[in-house]
């Protein structure tokens, strides 16, 4: 018998909230980490619980995003009752701001595509946005009002949710890198790490943008395809600042298609973000910290004279068509959930709901075809079909 019913490679907020879900439902899980649980992605985010879509192509997220905004309040309840850890979760909405000659026909147009979409937004007039947000700039032209926005602090979310995991039953173990997975009889069986062998019946890829540096097994003509097949993850840096002022305080998220400003609870003003291709290096820049700075300043000029009381960068796990991987591959044992690129912290809740149900009872309710893993491999139908049957209730 396997010492754990569950393996999850990777403790970023996706991995923990799995584990959380779970040993809610008495598995023996472990997480693993190749360092401190929760330091890369999870910890470098914005924390906007944003269900929108940054792009046309990423339409095909919202359902998903939407359930999860509708889980959030009742994950960050479990997840606080069980920690007896804050998390820092508001529903204050948020302002996105249009600038330019246009300002007043993009605003109009995502208003529209909103409501169409089952999104709650109002166009607003940005005399009336400087009620709610009086920091608001001059250069403002047309504001969109999206009431149902929420954000959290995913540091704090994240230390809440691996200790609510831990309370539940969850191993976790830092400093423990997956390095290989294990195979017998033509399943996965566990993980090899450290050298030594980690037997579950089940393993869940949960390691962002490294899934991909996961070697495959080790043993002799290995017939599996390489991880990387059901998980082409690339990661996309963002940079990050956070700003302190005595004159400004902001209490809801103000963003234009330039940046974003987020506030927390103590005081500070998180500025954001860069979107860059620069490999696995973590680095703030000149260029970087230009760009935010230059966005917050337009959103709000009186922070002009803020403080930059922390810079930090990130690695999004991105995905080729934008929407993340989640669910079972064709080798009995074996999940992903990863790829989770620009909206991983808003995500968590409806990942880790989807993972438990399909991990505990072989289905769930909620459609997730379009995130398969499959959907890159050769032979996607086929093996699709046949993974799905072939999933065992743990
Ligand atoms: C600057 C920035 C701003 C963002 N803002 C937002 C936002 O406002 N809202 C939102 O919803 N999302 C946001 N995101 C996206 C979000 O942060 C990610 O989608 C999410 O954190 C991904 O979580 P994860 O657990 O999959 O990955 P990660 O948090 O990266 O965790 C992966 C974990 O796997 C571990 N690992 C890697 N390899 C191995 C191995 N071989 N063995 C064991 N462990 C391993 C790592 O150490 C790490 O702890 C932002 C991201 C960035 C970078």
């Amino acid at each position: 018998m396997s010492a754990y019913d569950v393996i999850i490679v990777g403790g970023g907020l996706i991995g923990s909230s799995i584990a959380f879900e779970l040993a809610s439902e008495n598995l023996r899980v472990v997480v693993l980490d190749r360092q401190e649980p929760g330091r890369e992605a999870s910890w470098a985010a914005a924390g906007m619980l944003s269900p929108g879509p940054d792009s046309p192509e990423s339409s095909a997220l919202v359902p998903l995003g939407k359930e999860s905004l509708r889980l959030y309040p009742e994950f960050v309840a479990a997840i606080e009752h069980a920690s007896g850890k804050s998390t820092d979760f508001n529903c204050n909405g948020a302002l996105e701001v249009f600038h330019g000659p246009e300002a007043e026909s993009t605003r109009n147009k995502m208003v529209a595509d909103f409501h169409h979409l089952g999104l709650a937004a109002a166009a607003m007039s940005p005399n009336e946005a400087r009620k709610l947000e009086p920091s608001l700039g001059p250069q403002a032209g047309a504001i969109a009002w999206l009431p149902d926005e929420a954000t959290v602090d995913p540091r704090l979310l994240l230390e809440a949710v691996l200790a609510a995991a831990t309370h539940r039953g969850a191993e976790i173990r830092a400093k423990c890198a997956a390095d290989a997975l294990l195979y017998e009889s033509g399943a996965c069986a566990g993980v090899i790490a450290g050298g030594r062998k980690i037997a579950a019946n089940q393993v869940v890829i949960a390691a962002g943008s490294f899934c991909g540096t996961i070697a495959d097994a080790v043993q002799e003509q290995n017939p599996h395809p390489q991880l990387r097949q059901y998980a082409p993850v690339h990661p996309v840096r963002g940079q990050m600042l956070a700003l302190r002022s005595v004159s400004v305080q902001i209490k809801k998220v103000l963003r234009s298609r330039h940046g974003y400003l987020v506030p927390r609870r103590d005081g500070r003003i998180i500025a954001g973000s860069t979107l860059e291709d620069a490999g696995f290096v973590k680095q703030v820049t000149p260029e970087g910290v230009r760009q935010i700075l230059d966005a917050a300043l337009e959103l709000a000029p009186t922070l002009a004279d803020a403080t930059i009381v922390e810079e930090w960068s990130g690695l999004r796990p991105g995905t080729p068509d934008l929407l993340p991987i989640i669910g079972p591959t064709d080798i009995a044992g074996l999940w992903l959930a990863t790829g989770h690129y620009r909206n991983g912290i808003l995500l968590a809740p409806a990942t880790a709901r989807i993972m438990r149900d399909w991990i505990v009872s072989g289905k769930s309710n909620f459609n997730a075809e379009s995130f398969s893993p499959l959907r890159f491999t050769a032979a996607k139908s086929r093996a699709h079909a046949q993974a799905i049957r072939s999933v065992p209730g743990t």
